[in-house]
């Protein structure tokens, strides 16, 4: 629920829809408590009780307590009733106080006269209520431009002044917060909230060590949903992710109250049973758990059934080993699949210890770089105040003999995981600087080319090395070529990340963050990186124009990226209503399926001649003329 809150800047008035409230992007602001996201504090904690200046006080004795008080970077204006009327910044009133004329005329006067002054401006500070919450002030700062991250804002409690809180603070507050929410972020799964691979490993490691000094059992059930890649495509992703959610509910019927239920991937789940007496504990829940997932699941007037597979395996008497333990458990799960699903199997001594579907791709995967399987697609980034298209982003695809058109989504976490990404990007790369040069050899305006890079593959020392000698392979001019990069990959060993984004700006390419506004971004951090843009996740662009939440983060960061002059733009526009309220807060490229879904490098050309003369008849229609 959205509830509004009015804030008086000195005089004028804004109402604010809290970003606080709801939705997945509240996690940035938000400290975990055992697991739970804690709602963001208020502004108390910020509060510095600051003796304010009443508004009939001399100037001079203003000065006096400014030359006293280096630390003094602000100070409030009240008026006879406890009401604050603006914030007098330091550095701005010692300066207008060095020249000897206004010290002689103003000094003697009030500090009322000298704001009505013409020619003393101080800018209209932030006033907020003390019951506000951090992300609300964050809002505002930031909407505002940033300025006040510095001077700082004027609190108040029940409209009367209460003191003044810095801009700093708030950023540390906001800093430690979004710290809580990678923490969040690495070690719970976002869709369902329960812990993630991370977690879960860590949970069995410390469960394996009690066990072992109390002489227990644990427990480790691999739980995977039949069919469910037919779900996901006959109902649609949202289905399919409502599905999942309903998998977790049932599982944590099933799981006794200290066990942990974990998301490893996709449909599968494991749940980690800890301090066991007896084994035929397993049994019991497992059976429990396939005959609940028989039940069919009721979805907006559909039923369905999605039943599941479930191997298990138990430290010690299956393994030692903890890291061993899950890929047990795992072929268990497997043995239940190839044994016709809907079922549970126990790990057994000659349960065969693999897992053909992975292991195919993976192999698969290797092969088809030399293969010539991959290709690049390409979606056009569109200027949205003249329909011009700037640039493209390439989009890889796999062209899999047996599995059609493969997109990103199924084969890149895998690349990530075996390390095949390197080669894999590398490939990606060398395809778009040909693609480039060949565009350019066949007449085609000059373009951008956005090309997504790995976290993995960006960590490599080699990395600019690489770029450069492609640069000079191709030829190609590297000031037309993004590289895009996520916020995790640049927050992770910040000194060595700057270094290689400095080296690869020397080299003369472009960097953008992808995905901006999902991941963690340090804002100190952000001003020191090279970076030349911002995308917009497209989760923040999906309903925007009835989604506050949605339409106030993205008003934030195109107001962040204005004030660190960044480019921006826009991912995943679907339909007008989007593009005209991101075009009406001052982004200025869109890119998504409203414009063009990814094509193929003819396709797209073809598609771009289509748009160019879309816009040419437009222009040149006389009707259209005479109508202006
Ligand atoms: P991304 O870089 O954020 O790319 C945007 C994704 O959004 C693309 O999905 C694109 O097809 C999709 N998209 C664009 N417009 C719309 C829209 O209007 N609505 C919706 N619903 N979706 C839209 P795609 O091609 O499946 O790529 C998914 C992700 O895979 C990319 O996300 C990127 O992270 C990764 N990826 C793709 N190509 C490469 C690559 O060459 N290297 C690496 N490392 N990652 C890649
Ligand atoms: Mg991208
Ligand atoms: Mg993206």
């Amino acid at each position: 629920m959205s509830k509004s809150i009015e804030l008086s800047q000195t005089g004028a008035s804004v109402a604010v829809t809290p970003v606080a409230g709801s939705g997945r992007l509240l996690r940035q602001f938000i400290f975990i408590d055992e697991g739970q996201l804690q709602e963001a504090p208020t502004v108390q904690e910020l509060l510095r009780p600051l003796a304010p200046v009443r508004d009939d006080e001399l100037c001079e004795t203003i000065l006096a307590r400014f030359l006293d008080d280096d630390a003094l970077y602000a100070l409030p204006v009240i008026d006879a009733e406890n009401k604050p009327l603006t914030l007098i910044d330091r550095k701005h009133y010692i300066e207008f106080f060095s020249k000897r004329y206004t010290r002689e005329i103003f000094g003697r006067q009030n500090v009322l006269q000298l704001l009505a002054y013409e020619d003393y401006r101080n800018g209209k500070p932030t006033v907020v209520e003390d019951t506000c919450t951090v992300e609300d002030v964050a809002k505002i700062i930031i909407d505002a431009g940033m300025q006040h991250m510095v001077t700082g804002f004027i609190v108040t409690r029940d409209h009367g002044y209460a003191g003044v809180a810095n801009g700093h603070d708030l950023l540390n507050i906001i800093t430690q917060r979004k710290q809580a929410e990678l923490y969040y972020l690495a070690h719970y799964d976002a869709l369902t909230g329960v812990p993630n691979r991370v977690l879960l490993a860590d949970r069995l490691e410390q469960a394996c060590r009690d066990a072992e000094r109390k002489g227990k059992l644990v427990a480790l059930l691999y739980i995977d949903v039949d069919r469910f890649k037919q779900i996901n495509d006959s109902l649609g992703h949202s289905a399919g992710d409502a599905v999942l959610r309903k998998v977790v509910d049932r599982l944590k019927t099933c799981a006794r109250r200290a066990d942990t239920v974990a998301r490893l991937a996709g449909d599968e789940f494991v749940i980690l049973m800890e301090n066991l007496a007896d084994a035929g504990d397993v049994e019991i829940v497992a059976r429990r758990l396939v005959k609940l997932m028989r039940e069919p699941i009721e979805l907006h007037g559909h039923s369905l059934v999605a039943t599941v597979s479930v191997g298990s395996a138990i430290f010690p008497t299956d393994d030692t080993a903890v890291s061993a333990l899950l890929a047990k458990a795992d072929a268990a799960m497997y043995d239940a699949k190839s044994k016709g699903r809907n079922g549970h199997r126990r790990y057994l001594p000659d349960t065969a210890m693999y897992n053909p579907a992975k292991m195919l791709l993976e192999n698969d995967l290797r092969q088809a770089i030399e293969r010539n399987e991959l290709v690049l697609h390409f979606q056009p980034q569109v200027d949205l105040a003249t329909q011009t298209i700037p640039g493209v982003e390439a989009l890889v695809r796999w062209r899999h003999p047996a599995r059609g058109l493969v997109p990103p989504g199924q084969f890149i976490a895998i690349a990530e995981e075996s390390g095949l990404i390197v080669p894999l990007g590398e490939w990606v790369i060398c395809e778009a600087f040909r693609q480039l040069k060949a565009w350019q050899a066949a007449g085609l305006q000059a373009l951008r080319i956005s090309v997504n890079i790995s976290a993995l593959q960006f960590h490599q020392r080699s990395f600019p090395a690489f770029l450069k000698a492609q640069l000079a392979e191709y030829g190609v001019d590297p000031g037309l070529i993004e590289l895009e990069l996520t916020e995790s990959a640049l927050m992770q060993n910040l000194d060595e990340v700057l270094q290689s984004l400095k080296e690869i700006k020397l080299l003369g390419f472009s960097l953008a963050i992808d995905d901006f506004g999902t991941g963690f971004s340090s804002l100190s951090y952000l001003r020191r990186f090279p970076i030349d843009r911002l995308k917009i996740d497209q989760s923040f662009v999906r309903d925007i124009e009835r989604t506050p939440v949605n339409e106030s983060i993205a008003r934030a960061i195109v107001a962040l990226a204005n004030s660190l002059s960044l480019d921006i733009v826009a991912e995943g526009i679907e339909n007008p209503l989007e593009k005209g309220v991101l075009a009406g807060m001052g982004c200025t490229e869109g890119q998504g399926y409203l414009f063009a879904k990814p094509l193929a490098a003819d396709d797209f050309v073809q598609w771009l001649a289509a748009h160019r003369s879309n816009n040419v008849v437009r222009l040149a229609d006389p009707r259209a003329a005479q109508r202006v």
